[in-house]
C-alpha cells in the first residue's frame, strides 16, 4: 500500500557528527539505510528513508549530516540540515552521554521557535557513567540509551514518539471519505436491535455520516432488513457498503462481491488505532489453545446488556471459531491492566477515546509480546470475511 508523501510523518534525525545518528536509525529501521562508519562525517548528505513504523504509521526519516564540522563541505551540510528543519513534523536529537552543548542548544532553540516537537536521545550510555544531567535540567523529552546494546531502544523510542506526535497526525480527519471519490453513494447498514440506543444512532455511525457528507458523498442509511431492497432501488452501484460488525455475515451474503464492503469497527480501527497491527493481531486467534487467556478491553464503562458484544458475542464467536475452552476477561476504563499473561487482546472500537491512547496500548501490548486486535477485525476474522473487509484499504491510493 503506497502512502502519499504528505501523509507521512517526517522525522528529522539531528546531532553532532558521529553521535550515533545513523546507527540509531539503523536500529529503528532494523536495516542499513544510511552509511555507518567510525570515521567522522561519513554521512555526507540528507538520507531519506520511508517505512511503516508500527503502530505510528507511515513515516519518513531524514538522516541529516553532522552539525559541528568546520570544513567547507561541512558548511554545505549544515545548510542542508537547516533546510530539512522546514519539512519535518518531529525532530530527534541524538547526543552522546557527555550531554549537550552549543550545537544541540542551537537546534533546540530552532525547534522551540518553529514549534517542532522533539526528542533528545542520549546515546552511548554503555560507555561511561551517565552524565545526562544537563539534558534532564532542560525538562525536555529525552531517553537514555545505547544504540549498540540497549535492547529496549525501539520500544523506548516509539513510546516517546507517540507522546510527541502532532495532534493532526494522530487524529486523522478522515473516516471513510478518503476511500471513495466525491459524489459516491455509500450505503451504511445500521441494525436497530436491543443494543441500539433509544431514538438515536451510535457515535461511530453519526461520525461516519458526517465524514461522508463533508467529503461530498451520498450516505444512504438502512437496516440490514432493507439492504437488498436498497441495492435494487439504486440506479448505480454504491462505491462502498459499511455495516455494523454484528450484521457483517448477513450483509456480506447480500452485497455482491464486486461492491467493496467493510465495517464501522474496521474504519475506527484505522482512525483510532492501527489497522495493520490489528489485522496481524487477529491471526493469533488461530493459535489459541485450551485454557489460554484472552483480554477484552473497552475504553469506556457502559451498562452491559444481555447480549453484550464484549461479554457475550465476541467470546461466543472466539469459542466457535477456535473450538477451544478459552478464559476470557473483560476490562473497561482508561487504565491498562498487566497484560503479560494473555495470549490475545481484543480492543473495542475506541469511539470514546483518542488514537494516542490506543497507540500507547498497542505499544504496551507489543512490549509484552501479546498480539492485539480490535472488535471489528476480530469479528470479521472469526467469520472468515476479513480479507474482503480490508480490500478497500489495499486499493486506497
Ligand atoms: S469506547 Fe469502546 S466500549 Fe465505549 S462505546 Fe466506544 S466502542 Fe463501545
Amino acid at each position: 500500500m503506497k502512502t502519499l508523501k504528505s501523509m507521512r510523518l517526517h522525522i528529522g534525525v539531528f546531532g553532532k557528527t558521529n553521535a550515533g545518528k545513523s546507527s540509531f536509525l539503523n536500529r529503528i529501521a532494523n536495516q542499513e539505510i544510511s552509511i555507518v562508519s567510525d570515521i567522522a562525517g561519513t554521512t555526507t548528505d540528507v538520507v531519506e528513508k520511508s517505512m511503516e513504523l508500527l503502530p505510528v504509521g507511515p513515516v519518513t526519516f531524514l538522516d541529516t549530516a553532522g552539525l559541528d564540522d568546520s570544513t567547507e563541505l561541512a558548511e554545505k551540510r549544515i545548510e542542508k540540515t537547516m533546510k530539512v528543519v522546514n519539512r519535518i513534523d518531529v525532530a530527534v536529537i541524538v547526543c552522546d552521554f557527555n550531554g549537550i552543548d552549543e550545537y544541540e542548544k542551537e537546534l533546540i532553540s530552532k525547534f522551540d521557535e518553529l514549534k517542532i516537537p522533539y526528542l533528545i536521545v542520549v546515546n552511548k550510555c554503555d560507555l561511561g557513567r551517565l552524565s545526562s544531567q544537563a539534558v534532564k535540567q532542560l525538562s525536555k523529552p529525552f531517553i537514555e540509551t545505547s544504540v549498540i546494546t540497549d535492547e529496549r531502544l525501539v520500544f523506548k523510542f516509539k513510546e516517546a514518539l507517540v507522546k510527541l506526535l502532532p495532534d493532526d497526525f494522530v487524529n486523522s480527519p478522515k473516516i471513510a471519505g478518503d476511500l471513495v471519490p466525491a459524489g459516491s453513494t455509500v450505503i451504511l447498514v445500521t441494525p436497530i436491535d436491543k443494543e441500539a440506543p433509544k431514538g438515536r444512532l451510535i457515535l461511530p455511525q453519526v461520525q461516519t455520516i458526517r465524514d461522508l457528507l463533508d467529503s461530498d458523498c451520498m450516505p444512504y442509511v438502512v437496516k440490514e432488513t432493507e439492504l437488498k431492497q436498497a441495492l435494487t432501488n439504486l440506479k448505480t452501484q454504491p462505491s462502498l457498503v459499511i455495516t455494523d460488525s454484528q450484521a457483517f455475515k448477513k450483509v456480506s451474503e447480500i452485497v455482491p462481491d464486486d461492491i467493496p464492503l467493510t465495517s464501522f469497527s474496521i474504519l475506527f480501527a484505522r482512525l483510532k488505532g492501527d489497522l495493520d497491527e490489528f489485522a496481524n493481531g487477529a491471526k493469533a486467534i488461530e493459535n489459541l489453545k485450551d485454557g489460554d487467556m484472552v483480554l477484552i478491553l473497552e475504553s469506556c464503562t457502559h451498562h452491559a446488556i444481555e447480549d453484550d458484544i464484549g461479554r457475550v458475542k465476541i467470546p461466543n464467536l472466539l469459542r466457535k471459531r477456535t473450538g477451544k475452552n478459552l478464559v476470557i476477561h473483560n476490562y473497561a476504563g482508561h487504565d491498562f491492566p498487566d497484560v503479560k499473561d494473555y495470549k490475545l487482546i481484543i480492543h473495542c472500537g475506541a469511539c470514546m477515546t483518542n488514537r494516542r491512547e490506543v497507540l500507547s496500548r498497542i505499544l504496551t501490548a507489543n512490549q509484552a509480546g501479546v498480539p492485539i486486535t480490535n472488535y471489528g477485525v476480530a469479528i470479521s476474522y472469526c467469520l472468515g470475511i476479513l480479507p474482503r473487509a480490508l480490500k478497500i484499504f489495499k486499493t486506497l491510493l
